[in-house]
């Protein structure tokens, strides 16, 4: 089902098997086959795609690789609509610094795949052109909200994908469709030309068949940005210097609040699987504690609609993409571009960030807020003082079926809980799949590391991954 890793693609390449023009039209003759059903990908230029590759340096370490680009990362040339209707026309005039990094390595950027609009969701279903299905169960959802770069690599019409990840993002749909989606420490990878979210606790990073290639994009991808003032001055170093590496007495913590009776039986029984697993490898698990851990929900979601609202406050109908027609009032040209433009939870958010960010109430919400965000930074800061990693799920339960409408918003934010911690406190973690009976939905596991510890968490998570493909 799979379309082939990077290292395989790079060695039919660099070995002329394959030309870089023909890799491109394979991966688009199975992308048209399979698309439809999936709704990964929402635009594609194969001419655009196929001029790359025929310039494509094979001596670069990504030369010639196709690679699929989330929809709120800007490419030259190329719509950049975050799957709203609200940039449905909009072209994005230059290369988000993701996106100059992968072209200076030689990838081929590769579609523009479907997401939860504006990055807001955990399922996919937020999307202005339709929903994505799970690859391996087209009833149930992928994830989001980078649902079709997390689709379009499971269902092997991708070799690779860049998502964003903003409360777990990458991590999630990574989990419910069974690859692995890194999330980098915050700064590591320039935000410079991703369409901001929330601008504090968004971040680019790959979605790959394995930690091999997650690793190889992130070498490419990290470094200092100068057009982003919050990107890390942080030396970047070779990511995948440690895999293979063995984990014998590393010290993984295992947060007990993370053994919560809210996780899904097939969730309990997948860390479990880990922990027996990390045990055998020779790493000593160790319980630890992350107190707030109740809280984090509720902050992030303050935090990020706060965010949200004052960033997408730039969409008014006037500067950027849908405009209502006719004439009227300026206030009335705002308001009627953007109750056409936007989406329900898009609108849900704007408008609880602007209640939150409101006189009389910042003091109670969003000063709260960051409050919380302080002390779950310190959490990590106490646990990561006696143990390397940290052990947890990824999501309580594997993916919901499509359009459960059963559902409420806040039960789909409280989905989040294991996710929001790393963005909440900028560190780096990923998610990796855990072994399921054959027909069985997927389900990761997440490993976090302390900041700039990427190399260490590939390390265990390579280990692991090694293991379970025995
Ligand atoms: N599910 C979370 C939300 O809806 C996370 C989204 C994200 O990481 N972009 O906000």
């Amino acid at each position: 089902m799979l379309f082939g890793t990077i290292s395989h693609w790079r060695k039919q390449l660099t070995s002329g098997a394959i030309s870089p023009v023909e890799l491109v039209d394979e991966l688009a003759a199975q992308m048209s086959a399979a698309n439809p059903a999936l709704n990964a990908y929402i635009s594609f230029d194969t001419e655009a795609a196929k001029t790359a590759a025929a310039q494509a340096d094979l001596s670069k370490p990504l030369g010639g690789i196709p690679v699929a680009v989330k929809d709120n990362i800007c490419i030259k040339g190329a719509p950049t609509r975050c799957a709203s209707r609200m940039l449905e026309n909009f072209v994005s005039p230059y290369d988000a610094t993701a996106v100059c990094k992968l072209r200076a390595a030689g990838a081929v950027p590769f579609g523009r795949t479907n997401m939860d609009e504006f990055a807001m969701g955990s399922a996919g279903e937020n999307s202005a052109f339709g929903a994505t299905h799970n690859p391996v169960n087209p009833a149930h959802v992928p994830g989001g909200s980078s649902s079709g770069s997390a689709a379009a690599v499971a269902g092997g019409i991708a070799i690779a994908a860049l998502g964003s990840d903003t409360g777990g993002s990458i991590r999630q749909p990574a989990s419910h469709c069974g690859i692995v989606g890194m999330k980098p420490t915050y700064g590591r990878i320039s935000r410079y030309g991703l369409v901001a979210f929330a601008s504090s606790l968004d971040q680019i990073g790959p979605l790959t068949q394995n930690t091999e290639d997650a690793a190889t994009l992130l070498n490419v991808l990290c470094g200092h940005d100068t057009k982003d003032s919050t990107s890390s001055t942080h030396a970047t170093e070779d990511f995948s210097a440690l895999l293979g590496h063995d984990i014998k007495g590393l010290r993984i913590g295992l947060p007990k609040e993370y053994l919560s009776s809210g996780n899904s039986p097939e969730v309990a029984a997948a860390l479990d699987k880990a922990v027996k697993t990390l045990t055998n490898l020779g790493a000593e698990i160790v319980e630890v504690s992350l107190p707030h851990a109740e809280a984090v929900v509720s902050a992030y979601y303050i935090i990020a609609c706060a965010e949200a609202s004052s960033n997408l406050s730039r969409f008014d109908g006037i500067r950027y993409g849908y405009r209502t027609p006719g004439n009227m009032s300026l206030d009335d040209l705002y308001s009627k571009s953007r109750e056409t433009g936007f989406g329900p939870e898009v609108k849900r958010r704007i408008i609880l960030g602007t209640y939150v960010l409101s006189s009389g109430f910042y003091d109670a919400y969003y000063a709260k807020a960051q409050k919380v965000r302080a002390l779950v930074a310190q959490d990590f800061a106490d646990a990561f003082a006696k143990v390397d990693l940290i052990l947890g799920p990824v999501a309580p339960t594997p993916a919901p079926k499509l359009h459960d409408t059963s559902l409420t918003p806040l039960q789909v934010y409280l989905s989040d809980i294991y996710t929001i911690p790393a963005n909440l406190a900028g560190l780096p973690g990923i998610s990796i799949p855990c072994p399921q009976a054959e027909g069985a939905l997927p389900v990761g596991i997440q490993l976090l590391a302390p900041h700039f510890a990427e190399a260490r968490l590939l390390q265990a998570a390579h280990a692991m991954e090694s293991e379970w493909a025995k």
